[in-house]
């Protein structure tokens, strides 16, 4: 079967292509890094794949790519005899993203170049990035092990569709073939291509060949020009090869070796991420396990970190072998935002995801490499100026050139990744403290995500035994919350908590470093030693000539409230909605439901001020059943819930109205 047979590429590649081809102009030259990345990928696949099937190897053992150009026909080559390619997987993997999340990426474009380039650099446009120098791109591959007669070519202009025959092809792995614009013609040039591959793929562990050119009566013009003064034109092929690259896994090399660049260039080419990281930490660990890690934060969040399926970002390798990509069982699930490689010595090489889950190597593994992670962010939360509570011990550091990198790191790690860090209290209790101690949240005396738990405390008024927090869905209706009011009048300092996994996480940490964590929604206040005996009593009595009233509110309240009680929380509100201690919050509440989950269908307290002028009004009043539901309905609005029958609040307020 040879037909040509012409496709359409799936719409999100289509939008995809078209993109790439008009917003990705800045930085042309990564298409080489893009390929030589997918080139390398092959090569460790058919690594892999040939740890139990050898005759996969064919008669070439030696996994190479290969790097050649035609001035004449303008085209760039890059070819390597990898795991290469079925028809069926040409058109699967090149016609179609298979990534989780692409919807809601293409969703995200807005449509301006510079934004959207952006985004395209963090999603990662791979093998597609050959159209940002070509306006044609012919792959021809065979997969390993088919025969010579199943061999593929693909070929596309980048628009909607792509055709695909079958060919003949004796080599294993594949070649892409750009047809390369008359813009990228500087890419027929060896010396322009060498540049390039020292400065993105150095680190590949793959040899990287390119044929040796030799001048061919060369004349001697500029000595100083970038080939050496002769005049281009003058190079002829000599069918020798060699090896442009270091090609050595960067992981493997000592530290001294590795300058921060290339360390940067590693993670671009891992991450597919077009910004270089934050920070990275690379250690040989020794001891009954021994590994090499080599792990990146970045300085980015990707646009899917919200997928708790999203797959991990450390790549596993046995022995410089690569086993996998995405190996879960390396990382926890709150730290899937790091990339990396760790390179076992002690696992075997058939290694399966579910071996991986079982294995004690592999424990050892994850808990030195959480730490490690921690370890890093705690670094950077020392050496972060910005940043109040790591600094909360009064004691100024000695500062030198490597610290000052590290200032306002930590406080754009947080504002990237924090969120998801606090998944790691009900994931990881093992480092619960650790963990704690890196939280940072917005305060009523800090609108900055910057305040830690200790830093509170050292702030902490003389007497208070709690530490305050308040949760809500945006820091304003954190600030204005009625709830707040008696901390504000006495200058108590209350955390205010706007993401949307705190509630849960805070379900996971009930104190830190001795002093328990109090959510001023819950439960009755007690600002024990704060309050002073004056109050207390004027509170009583109050509470006690307020009985009466209390009594019918419970009743006409019964089916809306769990109980009606008076309340010291409240200075200007009438009236707040508290939960039970042991309760799940209102806010938890409704938004499990809007996530369409199921949440216990749980009554709040209803707190009354009984110094408050409409609550006063209550007692005798004509209207006191109206008047009792405004009252729930408008503590559930103060805190941005709705009242169950809208209409009915509205007709009773407007009743009062007039
Ligand atoms: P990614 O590499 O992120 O999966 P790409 O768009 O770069 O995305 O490539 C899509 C798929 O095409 C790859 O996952 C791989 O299956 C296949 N592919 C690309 N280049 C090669 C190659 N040189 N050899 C074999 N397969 C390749």
């Amino acid at each position: 079967m040879s037909t040509k047979q012409t496709l359409s590429f799936q719409a999100e590649v289509a939008q995809l292509l078209h993109l790439v081809t008009h917003s990705l102009y800045s930085n042309q030259e990564i298409f080489l890094r893009e390929l030589i990345s997918n080139a390398s990928d092959a090569c460790d696949k058919l690594r892999f794949e040939g740890l139990n099937n050898s005759a996969l190897f064919e008669d070439a053992p030696n996994l190479e790519v290969r790097v050649t150009f035609d001035k004449a026909a303008k085209t760039l080559t890059i070819t390597d005899n990898g795991i290469g390619m079925s028809q069926q997987e040409a058109i699967d993997h090149l016609g179609t993203i298979a990534k989780s999340g692409t919807k809601d990426f293409m969703g995200r474009l807005s449509g301006d170049q510079k934004q959207d380039a952006q985004l395209i650099g963090q999603f990662g446009v791979g093998f597609y990035s050959g159209f940002i120098v070509a306006d044609k791109i012919t792959v021809e591959s065979r997969r390993a092990g088919l025969t010579a007669e199943e061999g593929v070519r693909w070929i596309s202009g980048g628009t909607g569709d792509f055709e695909v025959e079958t060919i003949t092809r004796a080599q294993r792995g594949t070649s892409i073939i750009l047809h390369l614009r008359d813009d990228a013609e500087e890419y027929l040039n060896a010396w322009k291509l060498k540049q390039v591959i020292a400065k993105y793929s150095d680190h590949i562990s793959l040899p990287i060949l390119m044929e040796k050119e030799e001048w061919k009566d060369g004349e001697l013009i500029n000595p100083n020009d970038e080939n050496g003064g002769r005049q281009p034109g003058g190079m002829v092929k000599t069918g020798e090869w060699e090896t442009i690259n270091k090609a050595s896994a960067l992981w493997t090399r000592p530290k001294k070796d590795i300058t921060e660049e290339q360390y940067a260039e590693f993670y671009k080419t891992i991450s597919h991420d077009h910004e270089a990281p934050l920070t990275w930490a690379h250690n040989r660990v020794e001891g009954n396990t021994e590994y090499t890690q080599l792990l990146y934060i970045p300085a980015k969040a990707p646009f899917d970190l919200w997928n708790r399926d999203k797959k991990a970002g450390v790549k596993l390798y046995v022995k410089r072998v690569f086993i996998m990509d995405d190996a879960e069982a390396l990382m926890p699930t709150y730290l899937r935002f790091v990339k990396g490689v760790i390179d076992s010595a002690d696992l075997p090489l058939n290694v399966s995801r579910e071996l991986l889950q079982e294995s004690r190597d592999v424990r050892a593994i994850r808990e030195g490499s959480t730490k490690r992670v921690l370890s890093m962010l705690e670094d950077l939360a020392k050496h972060d100026k910005h940043d109040t509570a790591a600094n909360a011990d009064g004691v100024t550091d000695v500062v030198d050139a490597d610290d000052k990198a590290k200032e306002g790191k930590y406080t754009q790690f947080y504002s990237e990744f924090g969120a998801v860090l606090k998944e790691g209290l009900g994931e990881d209790f093992g480092n619960r403290e650790r963990l704690a101690k890196l939280l940072r949240f917005a305060s009523t005396t800090s609108d900055a995500v910057t305040v830690g738990f200790a830093d509170y405390k050292a702030r902490m008024k003389e007497g208070q035994e709690a530490i305050y927090y308040i949760t809500a869905d945006t820091l304003a209706a954190a600030k204005n919350s009625p709830q707040l009011e008696v901390f504000k009048k006495k200058g108590i300092e209350v955390l205010l908590m706007t993401d949307r996994v705190d509630e849960w996480a805070l379900n996971y940490l009930h104190e830190f470093d001795g002093t328990p964590l109090q959510s001023v929604a819950k439960g009755a206040v007690d600002l024990g030693t704060l309050q002073d005996e004056a109050e207390k009593k004027a509170a009583e009595e109050a509470a006690e000539a307020f009985k009466p009233v209390l009594a019918k509110l419970k009743e006409a309240l019964k089916d809306k409230a769990e109980d009606v009680r008076v309340t010291t929380r409240l200075v200007d509100s009438p009236a707040c909605l508290v939960v039970q201690d042991d309760g799940m919050s209102t806010q938890l509440a409704r938004m499990l439901k809007q996530a369409g989950q199921q949440a216990p269908e749980t009554k709040p307290v209803l707190e009354v001020n009984a110094e408050h002028a409409l609550v006063k009004k209550l007692d005798g009043s004509v209207h006191f059943h109206d008047l009792a539901h405004i009252l729930f309905d408008q503590a559930l609005l103060a805190e941005g819930g709705l009242p169950e029958d809208p209409a009915a609040y509205v007709k009773r307020v407007n009743a009062l109205l007039v």
